[in-house]
């Protein structure tokens, strides 16, 4: 729903135009005539510093003084294949992929954000089934949940063929190990491309606070990366984000990288694709997430100012976010299925200092629980010890129980151990000549930001001395 009051009178020319240019693109607006109605006269004056202008258009509260149809279009998010609408929040990740790739493609579209807006927030849990997803994207009233680039690229009809240009290097994923690698790279004189899925910065990125990586008492763990992207960026590497990599092939010493964006070609690859978070595979999990149920502190943290949720599990993840978290919820329970946790003595330290937060050990989750809205209402756990079931209530939970390595399309390409992370020797050699591996989908990789900057570096070299 996109609300536009225009003020202005039948007999004005630039307020016919206007008019009808929003009614060309199925635009619904309140016409309110400024002759017959006397208290929008004097709004008018207010918004325009005591003119009286016409057309005056508030649009979501927003004002526009006589707009030409450029700016409206801008502002509306109407291009040559439609009226283009995304829901979003800054602090989301996809948004900022969704509304990037746009910007890129030069699609004009119209930012809502859910955060200013309680309709907006309601208008998508309309659409979503009660579900709060971002972004969701309105493309001539036709919604789209979350949809990746090549959905937008498809329903947009965005040309985006490229040159079957030849890159020295290939480096999936834009983490710190992918970033690290490009830039070493780069000052070699080496033309390398970054394909990355979802956002630049990987998990990292996602971090609240990063206390452990040289050179930053404490800094966040998006301004960390950006700062490494930017760095990248200024040696020349190019980044493409929303590019989700299918599988890759080399003949003739080339590499070929299918993706939903279509086929790249590299003489060498970096496999710097990350890992990502384990699900419990409990009754209604998968069903729940978005409504009620997250993986991402950083990322959904926001929606549960002044509420109570869950965390699950008992490593550095979970007390690290679990600690976080506290600081705008009203309640963090931690439920861990033993009794002793396996995070760092720093974390466990510093939980029994937080006051709101509580912790229920040797507890096993056995389903989530729903609303008769479909959304989070608790989890059904039972005591290790006496076997006692209960049923826990909260607003949301954050699961935090580990990592799965992204090397599904490297599956039949190259080696990996028998949990999917990529065998290495040396520089971060695989078994595969020229395609290398850094960071957390690498088998022994201990998933620091700092060691995955380092493994950057050594398949840097790797490429180095296969190219010369
Ligand atoms: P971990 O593998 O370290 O911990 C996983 C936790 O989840 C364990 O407590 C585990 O319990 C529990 N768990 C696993 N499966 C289930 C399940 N099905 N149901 C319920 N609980 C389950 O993962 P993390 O994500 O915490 O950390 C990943 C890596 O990143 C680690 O190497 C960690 O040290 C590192 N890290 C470092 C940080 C830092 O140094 N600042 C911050 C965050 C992460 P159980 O013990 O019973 O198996």
């Amino acid at each position: 729903m996109i609300e536009i009051i225009f003020y202005g009178a039948e007999w004005c020319s630039d307020c016919k135009k206007a008019k009808q240019y929003l009614n060309d693109n199925n635009i619904q607006f309140e016409f309110v005539d400024v002759d017959i109605d006397k208290n929008a006269t004097n709004l008018v004056e207010t918004i325009n510093n005591g003119k009286r202008i016409i057309p005056t258009l508030l649009i979501n509260n927003k004002s526009f003084t006589n707009p030409d149809n450029n700016a409206l279009a801008t502002e509306l998010g109407i291009n040559k294949v439609g009226n283009v609408i995304l829901y979003g929040a800054d602090w989301c990740p996809d948004c900022r992929r969704a509304k990037k790739y746009l910007q890129d493609n030069k699609i004009n579209f119209q930012f809502i954000e859910v955060d200013k807006h309680i309709w907006a927030t309601e208008k998508v849990e309309e659409i979503n089934n009660g579900k709060r997803i971002i972004p969701t994207i309105l493309i001539n009233s036709q919604p789209y949940t979350n949809p990746d680039n090549s959905i937008l690229k498809d329903v947009l009809k965005i040309d985006s063929n490229k040159a079957q240009e030849i890159f020295d290097s290939i480096i999936i994923g834009a983490g710190p190990a992918g970033l690290t690698a490009s830039i070493y790279a780069q000052r070699d004189r080496f033309d390398t491309l970054i394909l990355e899925k979802k956002n630049i910065g990987g998990n990292a990125a996602l971090t609240e606070k990063i206390e452990n990586y040289p050179g930053f008492t404490t800094i966040s763990g998006s301004g960390l990366m950006t700062k490494m992207a930017e760095q990248a960026q200024t040696y020349g590497t190019k980044i493409e984000t929303g590019v989700d990599v299918q599988y890759i092939s080399k003949k003739d010493d080339i590499f070929t990288v299918k993706t939903n964006m279509g086929d790249y070609y590299s003489k060498t690859i970096v496999a710097a694709v990350g890992s990502t978070y384990r699900l419990m595979n409990i009754p209604l999990e998968k069903e729940l997430i978005g409504a009620g149920i997250h993986f991402c502190a950083t990322c959904d943290g926001a929606f549960y100012r002044d509420k109570e949720i869950f965390v699950i599990g008992g490593g550095n993840s979970a007390l690290e976010e679990s600690i976080f978290l506290a600081g705008f919820c009203k309640k963090v329970t931690i439920i861990h299925r033993k009794d002793t946790f396996s995070a760092s003595e720093t974390y466990i330290e510093k939980l029994k200092t937080i006051n709101n937060i509580t912790i229920l050990k040797d507890k096993e989750s056995l389903e989530f629980l729903k609303h008769d809205n479909d959304t989070l209402k608790g989890i059904l756990i039972k005591d290790n010890k006496t076997h006692k079931v209960e049923e826990v209530y909260a607003d949301g939970a954050f699961i935090f129980i580990g990592l799965i390595p992204n090397t599904g399309s490297f599956k039949n390409v190259i080696d990996l151990n028998e949990r999917g992370f990529i065998l290495t020797t040396g520089l971060g050699e695989t078994n595969v000549s020229g395609l290398f591996a850094a960071g957390d989908c690498r088998e022994g990789a201990i998933a620091q930001v700092a060691s995955a900057t380092g493994e950057g570096v050594l398949a840097s070299y790797g490429i180095r001395n296969h190219l010369k």
